[in-house]
């Protein structure tokens, strides 16, 4: 369906994806501005860091797109596709539009082929108020058992009650998965300097795309809000998007209702901001625990030894699982990004 030239795009590391995306933005006609956080900590072969951001269109647009990728490390292979075949693709923009694309907004854990941070943190539930007090989870019995050998992961997959309770997030067990962290974190401090530019309050409509991977079915771009259901906000991604969208608070997602999301923060800014979660399926929520143990486990261990075996053999699972490299996935996944993006272009430039 798609060419291989246009499915190029698809990297599962890092350094590769930063290529062809500043590439792109370097020669693309729709890029107005750009800028790039230096991540503290280098890449596997000593590569520097970088979360960059491309502002697109009328910078002074009242309406604004933003797309972002990465935010779970090594999902970033999914958003990057998506990011550099939009700045490619496109020579214009709707005239009251501007599309500000964040790349690699995680990009330590895109690099080491990790989920969390470099302080294994999960930044996706990490936008909390540290100075309240913090959920108490009950998921450090579930995640006891998987350590003790007690539990089965392919069955605490498959029990969507036990997955949701497991991955909700927690901010007790800094070595258990789905940690929220102690602070704010580095990608958490990028995005509160993106609001900050952005001067949200003086836009009319924003729509803000998180792309992820690792939930639902194969190939599948899910939808997903986490807004209240009597907000104005939610109602426009429902005008936009239609009943694509799913809501883990109605059980239609194939999300549970989750702590310190991403979407909370941008909630934050007002009714006039949207927030949806495009989450693109892979192999099922039992193949991610497997995978994702074990990467925890090595993390335990202290420094990655990036030339070891063992060592890539945990990281290469942890990339065919959330950016595998099959034509048929990365086909749906593109087809479904640039629906998702056109949906929200026609959105923003129609006016109420
Ligand atoms: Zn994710």
């Amino acid at each position: 369906m798609y060419a291989d030239t246009i499915l190029d795009v698809f990297c599962q590391r890092y350094s590769d994806a930063h290529d062809k995306f500043t590439a792109a933005i370097e020669t693309s006609s729709i890029v107005e501005k750009t800028n790039k956080h230096l991540h503290p900590m280098k890449g596997p072969s000593g590569e520097k860091l970088f979360c960059d951001i491309a502002w697109s269109g009328d910078l002074n647009a009242k309406n604004v797109l933003i797309l972002i990728s990465g935010l779970h490390g090594v999902e970033g292979g999914v958003g990057s596709a998506i990011q550099t075949d939009f700045v490619s693709r496109h020579r214009r923009l709707p005239a009251d539009v501007c599309v500000v694309l964040v790349h690699a907004i995680n990009p330590w854990g895109f690099a080491w082929s990790s989920r969390n941070d470099h302080q294994g943190i999960d930044v996706n539930r990490n936008f909390v108020d540290f100075s309240q007090q913090l959920h108490q989870s009950d998921s450090d019995t579930i995640w006891q058992k998987i350590i003790n050998k007690e539990a089965d992961i392919q069955t605490i997959g498959a029990d969507r009650h036990t997955f949701d309770l497991l991955s909700e997030g927690q901010y007790s067990y800094p070595s258990a998965l789905y940690f929220g962290g102690e602070q704010a974190s580095w990608s958490r401090q990028c995005i509160e300097q993106l609001a900050g530019q952005l001067k949200c309050d003086q836009r009319d409509k924003i729509i803000v795309v998180d792309i992820h991977s690792g939930l639902g079915p194969y190939g599948y771009g899910e939808l997903i809000s986490d807004h209240p259901s009597d907000c104005v906000a939610r109602q426009h991604l429902i005008d936009v998007f239609g009943a694509t969208v799913t809501e883990p608070i109605l059980g239609t997602s194939s999300s549970g209702i989750k702590y310190g999301l991403h979407d909370y923060f941008w909630h934050a800014q007002g009714d006039h901001v949207a927030f949806v979660t495009l989450e693109f399926g892979t192999f099922g929520s039992s193949a991610m625990l497997r995978a994702l143990f074990a990467d925890q486990q090595l993390q335990q261990q202290g420094d990655i030894d990036w030339q070891d075996d063992d060592t890539l053999v945990i990281k290469h699972d942890l990339q065919d699982f959330f950016c595998p490299a099959e034509k048929q996935w990365q086909e749906l996944v593109l087809f479904r990004g640039r629906q998702v993006i056109e949906m929200a272009l026609t959105g923003l430039s129609q006016h109420d």
